[in-house]
């Protein structure tokens, strides 16, 4: 406050006008409340309102606190004003109410000499009761120098306020030498940071280092965070990352009277309030600490620590298809500009479609599926994020959630790793897949390998072109051959990837003595001159699209076929807790089993079935393996229950996969078993 000092005569006459006119100031109305927003720090809406008082005098015009409030301490009578401001405050709420305005709850600032004038508590009670707001509406402020030297009497006076349901705030936390002190001992529902804070962060690093601790130190207490005095942008955003709840300053609003925010409401000119239902959601997203390493192993943060100074962190909410971040620490917001060349800060308050396959990780594995997750991730430059992701909440009102996601390494390009990822993720739809390297002809070859979803490397070769029409005549259905050896020659190919960037031809194969249909798709991978083939049976996707049609009229969802792949012999959707069970779908070499295509239930029908179709040799591990709480805890630790055996199928003992794996369908949830045959290559 710029004001002048005062003399101490000056200051002596002050205090006997106040003295003198307390009773009238009230009766007459020069004693005003005023309110100043607090705002949440995720949505920047209005929270909270801090009741602050004001002397507007006929004679000595505006008084702020510094001017009346000290010499009403000293004589004791400042419980008057205090009382009056919280009636004040209780009638501009009801007042709200009826207006149909959004009431946020209120906070009113208490002195020493009320407890000692009256018996504060209880008249603050009284009236909040009267009042018939909620006593939770009505927050307490206590500074504290009020708690000075008897600390056991505020400490009970600070208890009775909380067992009654009032929330009680410390206020101007940091401002005195035994804060620490108090805190340690008096339980607080929040801490006001005073705003010298604010006022020491642009005097260097050690301000920013000692407010990010303090913060954590509420955070660990399970205590919500105020910062006061907040009056510029950037002070705003690295309070939004240190992860305090609530903001409150000059930036976004200054204390006014209830007549001027009407007008301000009516002007349309208002920061919202909050949907008090929402609260606590935002409450959880605001409490996430995007500082804290704690969660990180320390060596092992390798390669991330070279481009970011702190693991890059932040929370995105999710609406159906659309997300938006909602926090964001330095790190995370270079994070998501280098591999999405999206600035956050500008997107941050809309939702947007999110095609990102990052991010889409990140809903998949922790709103769909759980509430943790730890994933990795492929970028386009092939560099590989190793993430962790958490749900922390869901919006009660519009059903958005929230999730909190940390980047823990990413791992540079690398080019054999990237093969073998690009084998992986394809393995589901190709049968083989080679990469090539255009120039010398020289390739690899990857095909199913048996018993796993994965593809693995079987061998390696020379002249891949010459190769190609080599196997043509050899394998190739007559008719077919001459357009394949006309149409894939090595200028062909190249020129259509030049072209077109793909290139896909159809022909059939009589390696089994019938023609199967097979599809050859050829890309240029992203780096370097190599380009990867892919070979899929059409058959097997005739049969992936027919499972996938039948699916949709039973109305099961999309991950549920692709959780599984494609040379099934079997599949069942299981209900987890009943355990009954329902056959989607099975091959006629399993069908002629004739198990039943539904039942009551699926572990201990599968027990007597397996005796009957597993082999004698491999029926003990069976039994031992596939048991409920087996199938259970196995897809809790691995993501998935799997089990290798032989059956005894038509053709002879043939060796099968079982796969359970677990999803959600709506709110029941439930498991689907696939039973995979293996392929054996001649
Ligand atoms: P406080 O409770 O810590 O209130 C915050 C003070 O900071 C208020 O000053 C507010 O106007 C001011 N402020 C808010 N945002 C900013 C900002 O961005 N920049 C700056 N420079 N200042 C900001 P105010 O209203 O003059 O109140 C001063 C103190 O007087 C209060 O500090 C509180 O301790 C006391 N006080 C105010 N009203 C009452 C009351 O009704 N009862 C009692 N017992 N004390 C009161
Ligand atoms: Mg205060
Ligand atoms: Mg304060």
């Amino acid at each position: 406050m710029d004001r002048y000092e005062m003399t101490e005569k000056e200051s002596e006459i002050m205090r006997s006008y106040i003295k003198a006119n307390i009773d009238r100031a009230i009766a007459e109305n020069w004693i005003k409340a005023y309110y100043q927003p607090i705002v949440r720090a995720v949505n920047t809406r209005v929270c909270d309102e801090e009741a602050l008082a004001r002397w507007i005098d006929p004679e000595k015009g505006f008084l702020s606190p510094a001017d009346f409030i000290p010499h009403l301490e000293e004589t004791g009578l400042i419980y008057k004003l205090d009382l009056y401001v919280l009636e004040q405050t209780l009638k501009k709420m009801k007042d709200m109410k009826e207006r149909g305005l959004d009431v946020v709850s209120h906070s009113i600032n208490l002195s020493r000499s009320d407890f000692d004038a009256c018996d504060i508590v209880e008249e603050i009670r009284k009236r909040v009761d009267d009042s018939g707001f909620g006593r939770d509406m009505i927050s307490i402020e206590i500074t504290e120098s009020i708690i000075g030297g008897e600390f056991e009497f505020m400490k009970e006076q600070i208890d009775r306020f909380r067992d009654l349901g009032f929330p009680v705030w410390m206020d101007d936390f940091g401002s005195g030498y035994s804060s620490l002190n108090v805190l340690q001992s008096i339980s607080f529902d929040l801490i006001k940071f005073d705003m010298s804070f604010m006022r020491r962060l642009d005097d260097g690093e050690s301000g920013k280092v000692i407010l990010t601790e303090l913060m954590k130190m509420a955070t660990n207490l399970g205590v919500d965070t105020v910062c006061e005095g907040v009056e510029t942008e950037s002070q705003v955003r690295f309070l939004q990352e240190i992860g305090c709840s609530k903001l409150q300053g000059y930036y976004f609003n200054k204390p006014h009277s209830y007549e001027e925010v009407l007008e301000i409401i009516r002007s349309g000119k208002l920061i919202g309030f909050e949907n008090p239902q929402t609260s606590a959601y935002y409450e959880s997203i605001g409490r996430v600490n995007l500082y804290d390493l704690g969660m990180v192993a320390s060596d092992e943060a390798n390669s991330i620590r070279h481009a970011y100074n702190t693991i890059p962190m932040g929370v995105i909410e999710f609406k159906g298809d659309n997300a938006r971040f909602v926090r964001s620490n330095k790190s995370y917001r270079e994070f998501i500009e280098r591999f999405f060349g999206i600035e956050i800060a500008s997107s941050k308050t809309e939702y947007r479609e999110c095609n990102a396959a990052f991010i889409r990780n990140a809903q998949k594995n922790c709103c769909e599926q759980g509430m943790k997750a730890l994933y990795d991730e492929k970028m386009s430059d092939g560099s590989v994020v190793h993430s962790f992701a958490r749900r922390i909440g869901i919006n009660p009102v519009d059903g958005s959630i929230a999730v909190a996601v940390a980047v823990l390494s990413i791992s540079e390009p690398n080019e054999d790793e990237s093969y073998a990822d690009i084998a992986r993720a394809l393995a589901t739809d190709y049968n083989t897949i080679y990469v090539v390297d255009q120039d010398t002809g020289n390739y690899t070859e990857y095909v199913s390998s048996v018993g796993e979803d994965e593809l693995s490397k079987v061998r390696q070769g020379t002249d891949f072109f010459e190769n190609l029409s080599k196997e043509a005549l050899e394998r190739i259905y007559e008719e077919d051959q001459q357009v394949f050896l006309d149409r894939c020659t090595k200028e062909n190919i190249l020129h259509e990837l030049d072209e077109q960037g793909v290139f896909t031809t159809t022909y059939r194969l009589i390696d089994t003595g019938v023609p199967v249909y097979n599809n050859m798709k050829i890309t240029r991978l992203h780096r370097g001159n190599r380009i990867i083939i892919g070979i899929s049976t059409v058959d097997a996707q005739m049969k992936l699209r027919e499972q996938l049609q039948k699916a949709r009229e039973e109305r099961t969802s999309l991950a549920r076929i692709m959780a599984i792949s494609e040379d099934y012999l079997s599949l069942y959707a299981i209900d987890k807790d009943t355990g009954r069970y329902l056959e989607y779908t099975s091959s006629d070499e399993y069908e002629s089993f004739g198990f039943a295509k539904e039942g009551e239930d699926f572990f201990l029908q599968g027990v007597l079935d397996g005796k009957k179709v597993v082999c004698p040799e491999d029926l003990p591990k069976y039994l031992e393996g596939f048991t409920k709480e087996n199938v259970l805890r196995e897809i809790q630790e691995n993501g998935a229950f799997k089990l290798h055996y032989r059956l005894m199928l038509e053709r002879g003992p043939h060796p099968v996969t079982l796969k359970i794996v677990s999803f959600n369908e709506g709110k029941e949830h439930q498991l689907l078993a696939s039973v995979r045959a293996w392929q054996i290559r001649k």
